[in-house]
């Protein structure tokens, strides 16, 4: 399968007493042939006539036996056929040459039967030796008369459609022809029988209708199909058998035919010469299409020649000088056909209804499985048919509980289960986003940053500056810890998008998990007194962005004077906040600083801005006055009547001026905007380097927050050296594979300790990993010094 397969050919030579030795050689091997032809001396003294043909196939039979040939020709194809292969044989050659001796031979006599009846033998017998397959044989006997399609079965009883005229259809299982009887035989006589119909159905046609049987083609078809008896097989295999028998070959039309042998002749010759054209196309790489549909020969053969199936041509020639010419036009034939490769393919197909039954069956024993792991591990009453709206409706319902807190966890059922809960998520999810927009709508006038026309408008009737700030933000607002969450302050509504934001963001920190200072504590603060916004920063330093940069993303020397100077740990933890603002004046007071000087940059670029935008609304405005008088002087002008001087438009001078200051005005507004964008873009980087350094800021505060109260400090002697390793900052995973006796440390604590709230957790987490690290360098410290004794 999927290699490429020459169709193989064979010549036969019809025996007779009149062989012409000295023409016809054959070559040791038998497979090939030379014709030697005398020069014809009446051609005159040049003569380049050809004289010599040598023709390369793969067996000449001569003198052979027809149980030789059907051996050598079609044994091996009717063996491959019950295998799912395609197989098609074809004889080619002048009228008298033997060809219908080949195919069908004489009924009279067994011995001398042809390919046909020994072909439906082989494959009876083949069945009997495949009992493990139903195998199901059909034949049909198509003949080709003048273009038109005889069913040589057609006496038979046969049910099925029938359609007259036949017709040939194409679909992707391949070509068959509509009306034309196909018969189930289930034994070798019965398939005898309808074999011998046809051939007397052919000859009484010959009389009848007065055709020569030798003007037509016929096509007798074996169909084979094999279902495997084991029920869990699926696939089946089909395939095709065509016996094809050619009309002669022979060139009628030279001889001065008349009438129907003319018409006859015409036809032939054309069926013949679209089939040679065919196959010199198939045998043509290159060739796409492959011209199937000029007659009906080659179009009721279409998925026989060539393709996936295994052909071959067996050429009947005479062996006697007088038919030497059309004995080489026959061999030429020959020999184009060897040109074809063909790429043998079983044909393998589906058998639809034992797969619905055999998926069923496999369905029904994975959900008996289902169901002894269930019980197995005492989960009963779970349902793995799809969800139902109910089902749905309360999972949703779960999700929102869940969202909301007051539901802790969703069970996991099972895969179905999971999935609806996600997308559950993802629905609830959505239409909270939707109810937060329409909830701001309602309250606030949201714009489009990026809408310039929409801004400036917003920015005339007084609302917000530049930015999209709303009115009334302190510029310059420093960075304290829980600022007032965005609804906590009625009646102040000076509240910017940028710093809902912000808390969100914060809040995202918090749940980020790999903080060791648990939310709950920045929450608690928020209420407190220390939460007033420090107030406006001066010092803006002449700092290149680029410095500052730089600057702000290098880690601060940890160990730098004022941590040695720290005065000595009290007992329990100041507040966040306060703990803040002393952090900003220790070890965060360089990043502090840094990060006030971005913001300070920030504002002034943002005020810039804000000026810049005021004076392009200006000069707009002028602009629209200036434009206005420009109009009125032109519609004054052309009431007045216009002068003209050689061609130029006389105007006087207010017009002018008018003129040239519209110009400068627009050159003005050009150069404004540029220099708005510049700052636009600015802006958005220094936006960018506060956003940084104020994560940095609070990194750095957890941190310095949790060595300063919570890493035992001779832990913190211990990590220094190692340099890159900063307790905060050390894995959970790495710190919770310390050791068996601090894992048990930390559940007892945390059975003895959780009650006091969820929240807890992220301390105790805290707390044990510090110990488990703790324990573990104590233990590293003990190998060395067993080691170095
Ligand atoms: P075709 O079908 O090519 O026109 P036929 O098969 O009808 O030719 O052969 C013409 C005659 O020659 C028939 O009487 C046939 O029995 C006889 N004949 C052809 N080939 C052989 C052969 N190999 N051995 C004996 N008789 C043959
Ligand atoms: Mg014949």
């Amino acid at each position: 399968m999927g290699t490429r397969k020459k169709v193989h050919t064979f010549v036969r030579v019809k025996p007779t007493d009149d062989f012409a030795h000295e023409m016809i050689k054959y070559g040791d091997d038998n497979k090939s042939i030379d014709i030697h032809l005398k020069k014809d001396t009446r051609r005159g003294v040049v003569n380049n006539q050809q004289t010599d043909w040598s023709f390369k196939l793969d067996g000449v039979l001569h003198n052979a036996s027809q149980d030789l040939v059907y051996e050598t020709v079609a044994k091996d194809v009717v063996a491959q056929a019950l295998d799912g292969y395609n197989g098609t044989i074809m004889c080619y050659g002048q009228t008298g040459a033997g060809k219908t001796y080949t195919m069908t031979g004489t009924t009279e006599n067994y011995k001398h039967r042809g390919i046909l009846p020994r072909a439906l033998q082989q494959v009876f017998r083949m069945i009997e030796e495949r009992p493990t397959h139903a195998i199901t044989v059909r034949v049909s006997y198509l003949e080709i008369y003048n273009e038109s399609l005889f069913d040589l079965l057609s006496t038979l009883p046969y049910v099925g459609p029938s359609v007259t005229p036949m017709t040939i259809v194409e679909n992707p299982q391949g070509v068959f022809i509509k009306g034309l009887s196909v018969h189930l035989t289930s034994q070798e006589e019965d398939a005898f029988s309808l074999l011998f119909e046809g051939e007397t159905n052919r000859i009484i046609a010959s009389h009848t209708m007065n055709k020569n049987s030798s003007r037509s083609h016929c096509i007798f078809t074996i169909y084979v199909e094999a279902h495997s008896r084991t029920l869990s097989d699926e696939k089946y295999i089909t395939s095709k058998i065509n016996l094809v028998d050619l009309a002669g070959s022979e060139r009628l039309g030279k001889s001065g035919s008349e009438g129907r042998v003319l018409k006859e002749a015409t036809y032939i010759n054309k069926s013949l010469s679209f089939l040679e054209q065919a196959i010199i196309a198939l045998g043509d790489q290159k060739r796409e299409h492959i011209p199937f549909r000029q007659c009906k020969l080659t179009h009721a053969l279409k998925d026989s020649l060539g393709g996936n199936c295994n052909m071959v041509l067996l050429t009947n020639i005479y062996g006697e000088a007088a038919q030497l010419e059309e004995t080489l036009s026959s061999l030429r034939f020959a020999s184009r056909m060897k040109l074809v490769t063909t790429e043998p393919a079983i044909n393998e197909k589906y058998d639809a209804e034992r797969m619905v039954k055999n998926l069923e069956k496999e369905l029904a024993l994975l959900k008996q499985e289902l169901a002894i792991h269930d019980s197995l591990a005492n989960r009963t009453l779970v349902n793995y048919d799809p969800m139902d709206e109910i089902q749905i409706a309360e999972i949703n319902s779960q999700v929102r509980r869940y969202l909301e807190g007051t539901l802790d966890e969703i069970d996991i059922i099972n895969l179905r289960q999971i999935q609806e809960v996600f997308n559950q998520f993802r629905v609830v999810l959505s239409q909270q986003e939707q109810e937060v927009e329409s909830a701001l709508r309602r309250k606030y006038t949201l714009i489009d940053k990026n809408d310039f026309a929409a801004i400036s408008a917003v920015q005339k009737a007084g609302l917000v500056d530049v930015d999209g700030h709303l009115v009334g933000e302190p510029d310059g607002q420093g960075f304290g810890l829980g600022v007032t969450p965005f609804s906590a302050k009625p009646g102040k509504k000076s509240k910017s998008k940028k710093t809902f934001k912000e808390q969100l963001s914060s809040s995202a920190r918090k749940e980020g998990a790999s903080s060791p200072v648990s939310g709950k504590e920045l929450d608690v603060s928020t209420s407190k007194t220390q939460l007033t916004p420090s107030s406006k920063e001066g010092d803006v330093k002449d700092m290149t962005i680029r410095e500052r940069e730089t600057s702000s993303i290098e880690p601060l020397p940890s160990d730098s004077p004022k941590e040695e100077l720290r005065p000595p740990r009290p007992s329990t933890p100041p507040p966040k906040p306060v703990a803040f603002e002393d952090f900003k004046n220790e070890r965060g007071s360089e990043i502090n600083r840094i990060f006030k000087e971005n913001k300070s940059i920030l504002n002034e670029r943002r005020k810039r801005a804000s000026e810049t935008t005021q004076r392009i609304n200006a000069i707009k405005r002028e602009m629209d006055v200036t434009k206005e008088a420009l109009n009125f002087q032109k519609s004054l002008r052309e009431k007045q009547g216009e002068y003209e001087n050689k061609g130029l438009m006389i105007i006087d001078e207010e017009e002018f001026l008018l003129i040239l200051k519209l110009k400068d005005l627009k050159k003005q507004y050009r150069t404004e905007y540029q220099d708005l964008r510049d700052l636009r873009a600015e802006i958005q980087y220094c936006q960018h380097l506060v956003d940084q350094c104020r994560h940095r800021l609070l990194t750095e505060f957890d941190i310095w927050y949790n060595e300063s109260f919570f890493i035992p400090e001779d832990l913190q002697v211990a990590l220094k050296p190692g340099g890159s390793i900063r307790p905060g900052m050390v894995p959970v995973s790495r710190i919770m594979s310390l050791g068996e006796d601090a894992q048990d440390k930390f559940s007892q604590l945390q059975q003895v300790l959780l009650p006091e709230g969820p929240d807890s957790v992220a301390f105790y987490n805290a707390k044990v990993k510090t110990e488990q690290k703790h324990n573990y360098l104590k233990t590293m410290m003990g190998l060395q010094q067993a080691h170095r004794k």
